[in-house]
């Protein structure tokens, strides 16, 4: 009794600590110094019991201890895989012995076409599944706008024509019924495994085949330390998206999800319904596609999840947790890119 009196005492007074500490955070929001201190949110630690179990069909064994600084699971028993977890060696190998073919989805409508694409690919030949056979899909109004990327060998890229919408939040909630359908098409016959992600950031170092699973969500950087209360999601209950104080494990990033194809379809099938049954009641979720994908995986839980370090937003400021960022985020120009 005591003792549960003593660590209830001491969790009132963490977070009676850490509130006008969050709140002063969020008052200075981009003061790097300030955001640091987000770093002393516990974020858990992965169970003992449950590490020896970690592995799966493309990385091996994992080793979760490696980070014990991070939390390296989730409760449900999924990797949160960071940098020394996992072998890329052994993942590529595995990948190459399966004969996979992945898909990487980018949309690139009006100026982000010109201020993204080019690097998104470049960056993305140097880094994104080097080795394996990679056939990238981009969605554009424009296709001979498309600048023109060397591929290397057993890489491809296909350019699909979709119209654009007027709002850039409809531009950025139509890629899931766009993707359904090239799911059902030929991007789904020909890739065994896609990725789907924003233009607006590049690759700065491997992406490889340690990221495949079934269904894989990227923790989003801005949020992986924050107390789930608190997290960004849709609180609206007349939205399909609303998920409760009590709901939701992580907030997700809508600009890095993957998975096989089967999965991908059910994904986008879910947010593509949801995004159409709010606009029928008048209703935009707070962040978008984001916000309905982040209840998609309440709702199906991701069988690996991205630790920060897989897309990384440098405005943050350094911290020793992100060893080895994949992605980086470009720095937010909505002023320029959207209307
Ligand atoms: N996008 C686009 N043109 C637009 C708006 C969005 O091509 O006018 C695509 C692009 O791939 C972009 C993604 O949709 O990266 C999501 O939009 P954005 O990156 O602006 O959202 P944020 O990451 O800031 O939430
Ligand atoms: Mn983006």
């Amino acid at each position: 009794m005591a003792i549960k009196e003593r660590l209830r005492a001491r969790k009132r007074l963490f977070w009676r600590l850490m509130l006008p500490a969050g709140l002063i955070g969020l008052f200075l929001y981009g003061l790097p110094v300030v955001r640091y201190l987000e770093t002393f949110i516990p974020m858990g630690v992965c169970p003992s019991a449950i590490m020896p179990l970690l592995k799966d069909n493309f990385t091996g064994v994992l080793r979760p201890w490696a980070r014990p600084e991070v939390l390296t699971c989730t409760s449900w028993g999924a990797p949160i895989i960071w940098d020394g977890t996992f072998d890329p060696d052994v993942a590529q190998q595995e990948a190459r012995r399966q004969n996979l073919t992945i898909g990487l989805t980018v949309f690139a409508i009006g100026r982000y076409l010109e201020k993204y694409l080019a690097r998104f690919l470049e960056s993305a030949e140097q880094h994104f599944m080097v080795g394996q056979r990679v056939v990238y899909y981009v969605f554009t109004e424009r296709p001979e706008a498309v600048p023109h990327v060397t591929l290397g060998t057993d890489r491809w890229l296909r350019v699909e024509h979709v119209t654009r919408e007027p709002r850039w939040q409809d531009v950025s909630m139509a890629r899931m019924r766009t993707l359904h359908e090239a799911l059902g098409g030929r991007l789904g016959r020909e890739a065994h495994f896609v990725f789907c992600m924003d233009v607006d950031q590049h690759f700065s170092s491997a992406f490889g085949p340690e990221t495949l699973a079934d269904l894989v969500a990227q923790l989003h950087a801005w949020h992986y330390h924050w107390p789930r209360w608190f997290l960004p999601y849709e609180r609206d209950t007349r939205s399909e998206a609303a998920l409760s104080s009590e709901q939701g494990d992580f907030y997700y990033h809508a600009a890095v999800f993957g998975g096989s194809v089967a999965a991908l379809r059910g994904l986008t099938a879910h947010c593509a319904r949801s995004q159409l049954r709010d606009r029928a009641r008048g209703l935009e979720a707070r962040w978008h596609d984001e916000s309905h994908l982040n209840k998609f995986f309440w709702l199906h839980k991701p069988a690996k999840v991205l630790s920060p370090e897989f897309c990384w937003a440098p405005a943050i400021g350094w911290r020793s947790e992100i060893r080895h960022p994949r992605l980086l985020w470009a720095p937010k120009e909505y002023k320029v890119v959207r209307n």
